[in-house]
């Protein structure tokens, strides 16, 4: 039984090698280059929502408010999903960070916002 393979970028039938994933260098450049450009919009828009999260956090804590409510952060677009890490000072008390600021779950629906290095 005989495999055909073809190429990654433009589906043509490979001939020579076995291994051969591209039918020349034009189809390899624009298979990674599509890849690349991919990736960047994804870690571009991730990184957009860290910083208007980290932006959140910040303007809150320079009007001196230090306890939020989940329903005012979420109606400004805070988006929970995205944290750069997790301190755990104690177990099941955890900190979410966005950056050098954070929150900690006070109950189901307040928040204590922290900013670096507070804990
Ligand atoms: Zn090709």
């Amino acid at each position: 039984m005989e495999t055909r393979m073809c190429c990654l970028e433009c589906g043509e039938a490979l001939r020579g090698r076995i291994d051969k994933k591209f039918c020349n260098e034009t189809c390899r450049n624009q298979f990674h280059n599509r890849l690349n450009v991919e990736e960047g919009r994804v870690m571009r828009e991730i990184n957009r929502g860290l910083r208007r999260n980290r932006k959140i956090l910040f303007e809150l804590m320079e009007s001196g408010k230090r306890t939020i409510q989940r329903s005012w952060l979420l109606r400004r677009g805070f988006d929970f999903e995205l944290i750069t890490a997790v301190h755990e000072k104690q177990a099941g008390n955890p900190c979410f960070l966005c950056y050098d600021f954070g929150y900690i779950p006070l109950d189901e629906n307040r928040f204590q916002v922290i900013r670096l290095p507070e804990i």
